[in-house]
């Protein structure tokens, strides 16, 4: 079947679902960034690690997920509601979701890591308080 886009445009699209440069992930690189931190988002680390964290800090021992707060479940926060259909379908799929979190967070800890979940609520409402929380977890300041 001949493809609906060109060849350049679909191998634009394609390398923007490979590159996985989500908006808020890429907020919170820029943070991070401006704050002076090194970090790696495509390493071995980032593909190894348990969960494949989006941001890896090596020299701090410290992944960073940032997390959709309807996929991940962001407890207490208003983009975490349930659809009023499928509800089954929905909760399956949420419960799936934390199950794998927890687990990779877990794992990560085991192996001496420091997680750190940066939701996306935050980044949007509270970009300047954020940026705190992040330096002060990160240098302990
Ligand atoms: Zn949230």
């Amino acid at each position: 079947m001949a493809d609906v886009f060109s060849k350049e445009k679909r191998s634009d699209i394609m390398s923007r679902i490979r590159r996985k440069n989500t908006k808020p992930e890429l907020a919170v690189r820029s943070l991070l960034h401006r704050l002076g931190f090194r970090f790696t988002v495509n390493g071995a680390k980032n593909r190894s690690l348990p969960g494949k964290p989006d941001i890896v800090l090596l020299k701090y021992r410290t992944v960073i997920f940032v997390h959709g707060c309807f996929w991940h479940r962001h407890e207490d926060c208003k983009f975490s509601y349930t659809p009023k259909t499928r509800v089954a379908f929905w909760t399956r799929k949420f419960e799936s979701n934390v199950v794998r979190d927890k687990a990779a967070n877990r794992a990560l800890r085991d192996l001496g890591w420091k997680v750190i979940t940066v939701w996306e609520c935050q980044i949007n409402r509270e970009p300047e308080k954020l940026a705190l929380q992040l330096e002060h977890l990160l240098r302990g300041q």
